[in-house]
This record gives C-alpha cells, sequence and structure tokens, in this order.
C-alpha cells in the first residue's frame, strides 16, 4: 500500500517532538484519552436529537488495554469515530490552526536553548503517542458508516490508510510501545499501576468512566480445614474491570473535595493557559436555579492560544453532559473574557443558541455569575491593586467598551470597576478620587492624549495642579467616551482640561478677560489669517500658565476623537476632523513680542511668529507638524 506522507510543517514538527529530550512523555495518555471523551461527548450529543444512536449514556466508556506480549496499548472508544477522509485530515496535520502558533513557540523555545516543555504546556494531541510508540494504528467507524477505517502509521515517515472490518462505532488507537532504552523504561506505559497513576493524574476528571483491567489479591476459603477445625484461606490474583477515573467533573466537586489550586492546574491544562488565572470563582447554588459553576477570569489575554480560539466562555453543561461551548450569550460581552463552565441539572439538553437568550433560568444564572464576577473583580482591587491593575490593562477595554454598549444601559453596574492613572503610583476608581477631592474642588480634572507621559505634559494641567487638585490622565479616546457616558460621578461632573471650562475664574477676571479679547480683537483677527484653514479660531488663554500656546477644540469632538476616527472602518469616519482653536497665553513673553511687532507694524515677523506659535501649539498637542523643513525655516528666521 503506498505511503503517504504527512502535510510539510507536521512533518518537522513531528520529527522534533519525537527526537527531542523530552522529560514529560507520559501526558500521551492524557491526550489520546481527551481525545477519546470528545469523541464521547460528540455522539452523546448527537443522540439527544438522533435516536438512530441507540445507545444510553451509561453505555459509553473508554477502554485502557495494556497487553505486555503484543508490546501494545489501546485506547478504544465507543464515540462518534472517524471517517478516512476525517483520519487523513485530522491525524495528517497538527492541530491545524494552532500549528504556526505552536511552531513559533517551538522556535522561540529552542533559540532560548530550553527544553522542549512547551509540548507539556500545549499538548499536541494525538501526535504525542509517537512519544513512547514506535507504531501508532487507529481503526475506527464512524456513526452511520457501514465500513471503518484503518490507518497506520510509524511516525514521520508517513501513513497509510485502507478500510477495514469493524463491528462497532468508535475508535481503537493502538500504540505499539518503543523498545526500552538505557534511558527510557517506555515498557512501565504497558504496568497497569503506572497507566493506573497516569490516568488519575491528568485525566480523573474525564466524564466517562475509564475502564481497565485491574489485578487484585482476593482472600478466598480453600474448604480445608486445619488442625482446629478452622476454615483455611489462601490467596489468588482476579482480574476485574473496573473505572479507574472519578469521573465527577471537578466544578461538581466541593471545596473541601477540591482546592483552589487543583481548579487551577486543571483550568491551566484545559484551557493550555501557562499563566495563572488572576482570579477564580467556584459557586454552588442552589434555589430557584440551582447550578455549579467555576470561572475563570484568565491572567492574560489570549496568550499561548495554541488552538487559535482560545478565547473566553462559559461552557453549559447539564448535569455533566456538555449542551454549549463557549457560550457567549450567559454574560454580557463586557464580561466576555471570562472563561470556565456552568451546570445546572435545570437546563434542558437541546437549549439553541437562539433560544438561549430569551430563557428565564439562563437570565437569573447570568444576572448571578455577573454579580459573582463583579465581586470577585472588587475583592481584587481591594485585596492586590496591582494584580488588578494587571487585569485591567488586559481586560479593561471590555469593561469600558460595557460602559458605552446601550447608551449606558451597564454604566452604574461597571463604573467602579474602572480604574484611572493620576499623578500617584496607584491608579484610582473614580470613588477614591472624589473621596479625595479637596472641599473647593468642583469637578473632576481629566487630560487626554496617546499617552500617558504626554497627557501630562499638557499645558492645561498646569493650572489644575497648581491649585492641588489632581488629574486624572486618559490614554485612549474610548476614555473620553467612557466619561462622557458615565456623566458624573458621585454629583460631580467631568471637566476636560484641554476642552472644557475649569471654571476657576472669578466674575471680575472672567469680565477682564472679556475686555481684553476686545482690546485684541485686530490682532487675533490677523493671526488667524496667518494660520488660515490650520485652526478654526484664535483666542486668548484663560488657563496657560508658563507655556505661550496651546491647541484646544470646539464642539462634541476632541483631537483624541479624531486620532480614533482616522483609524475607522469608512471613510466617513475617516474624515471626521476636530474643531481646532489655538490659545495664546496673554501673559506670555512670545505673546508680547508678536504683540510688539504687530504694533510696530511689522506685518512680516509677526506673520511667521504666528505661524511658529500655531506649529507649537501642534507639538505639544501631541501632532505631528507636516512640514517640519518650512517650521525650521521660519524659526530660523527669528535669528
Ligand atoms: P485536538 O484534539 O487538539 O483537535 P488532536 O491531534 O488530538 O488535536 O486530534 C485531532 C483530531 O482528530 C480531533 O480534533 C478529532 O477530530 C480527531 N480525533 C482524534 N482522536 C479521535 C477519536 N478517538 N475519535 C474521533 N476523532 C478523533
Amino acid at each position: 500500500m503506498a505511503k503517504k506522507q504527512f502535510k510539510a510543517e507536521s512533518k518537522r514538527l513531528l520529527d522534533l517532538m519525537i527526537n527531542s529530550i523530552y522529560t514529560n512523555r507520559e501526558i500521551f495518555l492524557r491526550e489520546i484519552i481527551s481525545n477519546a471523551s470528545d469523541a464521547i461527548d460528540k455522539l452523546c450529543y448527537l443522540s439527544l436529537t438522533d435516536t438512530n444512536v441507540g445507545m444510553s449514556r451509561a453505555d459509553y466508556k473508554i477502554d485502557v488495554i495494556p497487553n505486555k506480549d503484543e508490546r501494545t496499548l489501546t485506547v478504544r472508544d465507543n464515540g462518534i469515530g472517524m471517517t478516512a477522509e476525517e483520519c487523513e485530515n485530522n491525524l495528517g496535520v497538527i492541530a491545524k490552526s494552532g500549528t504556526l502558533k505552536f511552531r513559533d513557540e517551538m522556535d522561540k523555545e529552542q533559540a532560548e536553548g530550553e527544553d522542549l516543555s512547551i509540548i507539556g504546556q500545549f499538548g499536541v494531541g494525538f501526535y504525542s503517542a509517537f512519544m513512547v510508540a514506535d507504531e501508532v494504528t487507529v481503526i475506527t467507524r464512524k456513526y452511520g458508516e457501514d465500513m471503518g477505517v484503518k490507518w497506520t502509521s510509524r511516525g514521520a515517515d508517513g501513513y497509510t490508510v485502507a478500510p477495514c472490518e469493524k463491528e462497532t462505532v468508535g475508535t481503537d488507537v493502538i500504540m505499539h510501545i518503543k523498545p526500552d532504552t538505557d534511558e527510557e523504561i517506555f515498557g512501565s506505559f504497558l504496568e497497569v499501576w503506572k497507566l493506573k497513576a497516569l490516568i488519575k493524574k491528568y485525566s480523573d476528571y474525564v466524564r466517562w468512566p475509564i475502564r481497565m483491567d485491574v489485578e487484585r489479591r482476593e482472600r478466598y476459603e480453600t474448604g480445608e480445614k486445619d488442625d482446629e477445625g478452622n476454615p483455611k484461606y489462601d490467596y489468588r490474583v482476579v482480574t476485574e474491570n473496573e473505572t479507574v477515573n472519578s469521573m465527577i467533573p471537578i466544578w461538581q466537586r466541593s471545596k473541601s473535595e477540591v482546592t483552589d489550586d487543583d481548579c487551577i492546574a486543571w483550568y491551566k491544562e484545559k484551557n493550555r493557559d501557562r499563566k495563572d488565572p488572576c482570579a477564580l470563582v467556584r459557586i454552588n447554588a442552589e434555589g430557584a436555579v440551582s447550578y455549579k459553576a467555576m470561572l475563570f477570569i484568565p491572567g492574560e489575554e489570549n496568550e499561548n492560544a495554541f488552538t487559535g480560539d482560545n478565547k473566553g466562555g462559559i461552557t453549559l453543561y447539564s448535569n455533566g453532559v456538555m449542551i454549549m461551548e463557549k457560550c457567549d450569550k450567559l454574560v454580557h460581552d463586557y464580561f466576555e473574557f471570562v472563561k470556565g463552565v456552568v451546570d445546572s441539572p435545570d437546563l434542558s439538553l437541546n437549549i439553541s443558541r437562539e433560544m438561549l437568550q430569551h430563557d428565564r433560568q439562563l437570565r437569573v444564572i447570568g444576572q448571578n455569575l455577573e454579580k459573582r464576577i463583579k465581586g470577585e473583580l472588587e475583592k481584587l482591587m481591594r485585596d492586590d491593586r496591582s494584580k488588578y491593575e494587571e487585569f485591567f490593562r488586559n481586560f479593561g477595554v471590555h469593561i469600558k467598551c460595557g460602559i458605552c454598549d446601550e447608551y449606558g444601559r451597564y454604566k452604574d453596574f461597571l463604573r467602579d470597576l474602572l480604574i484611572y492613572c493620576t499623578s500617584g503610583d496607584r491608579q484610582v476608581t473614580l470613588k477614591e478620587y472624589v473621596e479625595k477631592m479637596p472641599e473647593s474642588q468642583k469637578a473632576i480634572y481629566y487630560a487626554s492624549s496617546d499617552s500617558l507621559k504626554h497627557a501630562m505634559s499638557l499645558p492645561q494641567c498646569e493650572d489644575v495642579r497648581s491649585r492641588g487638585y489632581e488629574l486624572i490622565y486618559l490614554t485612549s479616546p474610548l476614555d473620553e467616551m467612557v466619561l462622557e457616558c458615565l456623566g458624573d460621578q458621585d454629583g460631580k461632573p467631568f471637566c476636560n482640561v484641554v476642552t472644557d471650562d475649569l471654571g476657576f475664574e472669578t466674575d471680575d477676571e472672567k469680565k477682564a478677560a472679556e475686555e481684553r479679547d476686545i482690546e485684541n480683537k485686530e490682532l487675533l483677527d490677523f493671526i488667524k489669517d496667518s494660520v488660515g484653514d490650520d485652526v478654526a479660531s484664535v483666542r486668548l488663554s484663560r488657563k496657560l500658565t508658563s507655556q505661550p500656546c496651546c491647541l484646544t477644540t470646539e464642539g462634541g469632538i476632541t483631537l483624541e476623537m479624531e486620532k480614533y476616527f482616522r483609524r475607522g472602518p469608512s471613510e466617513e469616519m475617516r474624515k471626521v476632523r476636530a474643531k481646532r482653536v489655538l490659545e495664546l497665553n496673554p501673559e506670555h513673553h512670545a505673546f508680547a513680542a508678536l504683540k510688539a511687532a504687530w504694533d510696530a507694524g511689522d506685518r512680516e515677523k509677526a506673520r511667521n511668529m504666528s505661524l511658529i506659535l500655531a506649529r507649537l501649539a501642534e507639538m505639544v498637542s501631541g501632532a505631528e507638524i507636516e512640514d517640519p523643513a518650512a517650521f525650521a525655516a521660519l524659526v530660523s528666521e527669528l535669528f
């Protein structure tokens, strides 16, 4: 029979894996067993709607069969099975979508000269069998097919596929175990005690029974009597087929049986996540709707997503039977990063995604989960602020979007989860900010730019800080929209130091400023003419202290929002511009010099100075000047 080649990239990986010095070979069993368990899940799920399956829940099992004479280890399931085509597609490539990512990580790891422990962290599924076997045969029959398929491979050199007889639906994975070497006793993978220990260690929570023939010494009455007439006993070895795993899913076990660390280890393995989650929520709810839930807030977003679809999501179970994977409607999108499981006997088994939103029980569960998730996040915020800050760096954007979503419908639920940078090291919530506000402070001041450093250096902040008030610094346009949506915090309005009236002027100061505006009207018109359409207007600033000028905006669109829209998806969006206003500091000698040139009738000089100030204002606002050479020429003119 002609040998087929593995797809190129798989071949390379397979070589790497088999030949690398790899200490954690034993995980192969976990991988093969989870495939078997998934295959049973699929058939079991199908049986909910397809009565022809003819199996009841109790019929499903996974057999682990060592055979020392043949030196084979067989993992047999009565799950959905595979067609010939599926064998080729599924067993001929390494977990397709994740291949590239895996290879990248592998290269990185090798470059760093570490061993390939990464395989253990990701799990590479079926291929891991070749770490312990020199030949793997898969005999499988798909549900609904009459014939089986036999797939055989001795590793990287290729595989054969052929039709074969198979009586029952399901899959046998037959691993011919490698000969022992000086370093490695592969034969131990044929020992019952070893296999039992591995199943306990890695596959205890698999929902289906993993069965093995286990030998046990048994005391029995020989039928003879001793001298005193008592019955005589002897021992004999009996073999019993027993279920080796406890089968109770981890989330159904109580806190006294399973520690949080066990749950975290389970999460990391299941999600192929190398990082500890930053929070764990375990719920055992009894009442109108009973359910158990185990939720994890990941340590980082989507890192190490081997399969490429390692997004958040909660998997729904009903009494241990999976009914929907990554159910995204259970909690709102603002908590979509949460991973985990919810298991409720009250859920109907064949619920559809459409029904999900309307299902009352699910809504109740969803609301409860959200409260618990929020509570857990608040606890993290109280107990370990730096960890919370890390969480917020990773997932804060979901919370922010949640606040803006549906016209602010969820803003009051979420607002306490927001944290902001102020001048201090610790990020603060809006509530904390307001609590620390001095009596005289009327508003929550904020400055927005594309980086923290830049927001802090905006000239408009000076006046606020000089009064002993803190600012919060925003670094994304989304942040501004969030504040807009929130409207206020504990009755204190938000004040954008760039665009809004800071409210510091007394009536007299206001009057004086207005008079000054009138006095300088002609000069300001001249400056506006000189600068042209780059700005919508020019005015004397009431906020600047040490800086000569700044750029501010009029109307609803700020400079930060403009930047955001420029990256927008539609042409129309990208055209949105803020209405720029050039503000000049009337107390600054730069303005005095410009006024002097104008008063002396030196229009040329006054024009150049106007242009320079306009460009400087752009620069401090964080914009790039379009023509730096022209700017340099203007400045050099002054010397
Ligand atoms: P993964 O399980 O991460 O997708 P694997 O390499 O372990 O990657 O398996 C590849 C695919 O082969 C599985 O997704 C499944 O479709 C199929 N497969 C593997 N083992 C079995 C089995 N025992 N029964 C049915 N299908 C299987």
